[in-house]
């Protein structure tokens, strides 16, 4: 093993180690079947632009990918209508807000981003529907390519969320509400729960967020997944809007382009350099995973990743 392979080995070994006894944070309950999950699990994984996997503790342990599908499939959507026709409907400011806030722009009715709640409805909408790919299989393969492998749903998660997504619903019909959208949210919005519940695990993410790094090319199958300005311009959403409310801490504190998910998945990307990914289903009040927070805000200073330090 090189040197910096073994200096990454060490670390993901070294941090899983340090946080596996930080048990802070509450599992989601508000889709009930995320409350079931195994409070301790904890994994981590990166994966470099030459294809290498590392991982620490339960990488392989399957969840749902909730809010960390929100860039893959704005990813998609910027791939099949260009940014320009993307910003119309959805825009790239943070919101200073949670997940689940109505961040719709009063003049507009246009959500503030595609990293929350009411932008990835829109999103999600965005999809064109045809015939031979309905809305959903396209989402779901991009998914997969992106993972490097064909990934599923896990329809308990699903059907939970279906069943008490109300407030999810209410913002499809603010959102059809406010202005002439070409599209229809609220028969979106079954969708968005269907994408929120694609199972996945820790190594999986990892391979995403490379693929991101990576110029939208996965390092694992060299599958051009999406073009490279389009990577870029998801890394830059990430950066501005990925952490929700707590968006301006993270980039300052850890410095990389991140999303989170209630289930408690957490992905980071350094561009040209590595995916990273973690998975621990304590959240904090935000909805961030506590251990992968604090694992990834280690990482980041142990190994220089901060992308505006100068080595
Ligand atoms: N499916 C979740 C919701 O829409 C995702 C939220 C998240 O992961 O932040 O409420």
């Amino acid at each position: 093993m090189s040197p910096a392979a073994e200096a990454v080995t060490d670390a993901l070994r070294e941090l899983h180690t340090r946080f596996a006894g930080l048990r802070e944070g509450r599992l989601a309950d508000y889709i009930p079947q995320l409350a079931r999950a195994e409070p301790d699990a904890f994994g981590l994984a990166l994966i470099s632009m030459d294809g290498h996997r590392y991982s620490a503790g339960d990488a392989s342990t399957p969840f749902t990918m909730q809010s960390v599908s929100k860039p893959f499939v704005y990813a998609l959507a910027l791939s099949v209508l260009g940014l320009d026709e993307v910003c119309r409907w959805v825009g790239a400011e943070p919101s200073g807000e949670a997940y689940n806030a109505i961040s719709l722009e009063p003049d507009t009715g246009r959500p503030d981003n595609a990293m929350v709640n009411a932008g990835a409805i829109i999103t999600t909408a965005l999809i064109p529907d045809t015939a031979e790919a309905p809305r959903f299989e396209r989402i779901l393969d991009c998914l997969g390519r992106f993972a490097g492998r064909r990934l599923d749903v896990d329809e308990q998660v699903y059907a939970s969320e279906a069943a008490t997504g109300d407030r999810n619903r209410a913002l499809a019909y603010l959102i059809r509400s406010t202005g002439p959208l070409p599209v229809d949210p609220v028969a979106a919005v079954e969708t968005y729960f269907r994408q929120c519940a694609v199972r996945v695990t820790a190594l999986d993410l990892a391979a995403m967020a490379a693929t991101l790094a990576n110029g939208g090319v996965n390092p694992l199958t060299g599958d051009a997944v999406v073009p490279e300005p389009v990577a870029a311009q998801v890394l830059a959403v990430m950066a501005t809007c990925g952490m929700y409310d707590a968006s301006g801490e993270w980039l300052l504190r850890v410095g990389l382009p991140a999303k989170s998910g209630v289930s408690g998945g957490l992905i980071a990307a350094g561009p040209a350099r590595f995916g990273l990914a973690t998975y621990s289903p304590r959240l904090d009040p935000g909805g961030t995973s506590v251990r992968g927070r604090a694992a990834l805000g280690a990482l980041s200073e142990r190994l220089g990743l901060h992308l505006m330090h100068n080595p």
